[in-house]
């Protein structure tokens, strides 16, 4: 049997065995590999790290979505960074928005996981509410004057081309692109082994938000099962509403999730300091 090993610290690997080889290649930016695993089903692998699997994409990417879509409420205009595998655009158009546009350095990304993982989309890119832009993401937010609700950054680790979207500068150039009462959400990496990273993401959203909150999520294919998010806003309440609130604005998404609730919601963000890192917490 082959297996694929992915090691990114030290003293510890994970492997998954390679049912079957769909693609592997190297594009502008990255060496992009997808596989089948017996367990997992499709797996994405960009620059040796796991990315996403079929089996259990869908926690990743409700997370990441719901919560600042709910916790905003009325948003119109959603900016996703990075993020060109489609799941994350999916879950936000589940939402009554306007538009989401969709910011991805690589185009290869979003055309090899349109073919190989197409119910990661599950048509999304096709929706008329999609703005779909080829470019890097720094790029994009300097350049641009719309102004979004919501902006997510479903971004690579912060090393190679994903290293822009974790410094101060961009968070702050994000916060001067947010509308009153707008919410940012940063993908931070795997908490346990990477304690450093959120404390990092925290730190640095902390220069431009006075509402900054990590939260967490169980991805079974992350080293150690769980992603750190961090949420960043004007209040740290109102990134976590009451459960009430929560439930009256959870209408459109009744039965539309498999993860995110409004009672989830709440609890992904009540987390213990000493383990979670000393994140600066307001
Ligand atoms: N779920 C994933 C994980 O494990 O963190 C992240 C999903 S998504 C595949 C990450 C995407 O971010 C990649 O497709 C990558 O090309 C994109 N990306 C990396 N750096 C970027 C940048 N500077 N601007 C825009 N997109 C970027």
């Amino acid at each position: 049997m082959k297996w694929f090993q992915e090691k990114l610290y030290e003293h510890h690997a994970q492997m998954l065995s390679v049912d079957d080889v769909l693609y592997h290649w190297r594009t502008e930016f990255q060496d992009v590999l997808i596989f089948e695993n017996e367990v997992f089903g499709k797996v994405l692998v960009l620059d040796g790290v796991v990315q996403l699997t079929e089996r259990d994409n869908h926690i990743y990417h409700e997370m990441i979505a719901h919560v600042p879509l709910m916790a905003h409420g009325l948003a119109g205009q959603v900016l996703i960074i990075g993020g060109g595998d489609g799941g994350t655009l999916k879950e936000v158009l589940k939402h009554p928005i306007e538009r989401a546009t969709l910011v991805e350095l690589d185009g290869e990304v979003i055309e090899l996981s349109r073919r190989h993982l197409p119910t990661v989309s599950d048509g999304a890119f096709l929706d008329p509410r999609s703005n779909v832009l080829v470019m890097d993401g720094t790029r994009y937010i300097a350049q641009t004057s719309e102004k979004f609700d919501v902006i997510i950054i479903d971004s690579t680790d912060p090393m190679g081309p994903g290293a822009p979207l974790f410094t101060a500068a961009f968070y702050e150039a994000c916060r001067s692109r947010l509308r009153p009462g707008g919410m940012m959400v940063v993908q931070s990496g795997a908490p346990f082994f990477q304690p450093g990273e959120l404390e990092m993401v925290c730190g640095r959203l902390s220069g431009s938000f006075t509402g900054v909150r990590p939260y967490l999520a169980p991805v079974p294919t992350y080293a150690g099962g769980m992603l750190a998010l961090v949420a960043a806003g004007e209040t740290r309440d109102a990134l976590r509403p009451p459960c009430k609130v929560l439930r009256e604005r959870f209408g459109p998404l009744q039965g539309r999730t498999r993860y995110y609730t409004p009672e989830v919601h709440r609890a992904a963000f009540t987390l213990a300091p000493s383990f979670v890192g000393n994140a600066p917490l307001r």
